[in-house]
């Protein structure tokens, strides 16, 4: 399959990885929108939330708490951040393998566009 966040997790393509385990790996967005910007995603393919069932819950909140961790160590939690899923299409989802988005480091503006 041609996914690149496959090959990111596969460690077929560079990336900045600064945390994996077995079931997730986060790194560095390659286009920021924020002092910190994150992508978390499992190390399965899963297009996106729509393709979850209840058999995903485990690995959906081990990416949340994933997520919280870094949130910890990048040193934004107490000032706070964005955790972000864009589903298809109208959610601005551009890459097809389930990831979520940690933003942090700058105020963040309500409504999104
Ligand atoms: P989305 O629009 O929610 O699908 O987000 C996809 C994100 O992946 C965008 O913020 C891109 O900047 C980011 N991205 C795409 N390719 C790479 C890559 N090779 N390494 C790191 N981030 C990437």
């Amino acid at each position: 399959m041609n996914c690149i966040f496959c090959q990111i997790a596969a460690g077929e393509i560079d990336s900045d990885i600064i945390y994996e385990d077995d079931r997730v790996v986060a790194f560095r967005d390659l286009n920021p929108q924020a002092p910190v910007h994150l992508l978390i995603i499992p190390r399965e393919h899963i297009a996106n939330l729509d393709a979850t069932s209840a058999a995903d819950a485990e690995l959906l909140g081990h990416c949340a708490l994933v997520a919280a961790d870094i949130a910890r160590t990048e040193g934004i939690a107490e000032s706070g951040y964005r955790l972000l899923l864009n589903v298809g299409a109208d959610g601005g989802q551009s890459v097809d393998h389930l990831h979520l988005h940690l933003l942090g480091g700058r105020r963040m503006q309500w409504p999104p566009g």
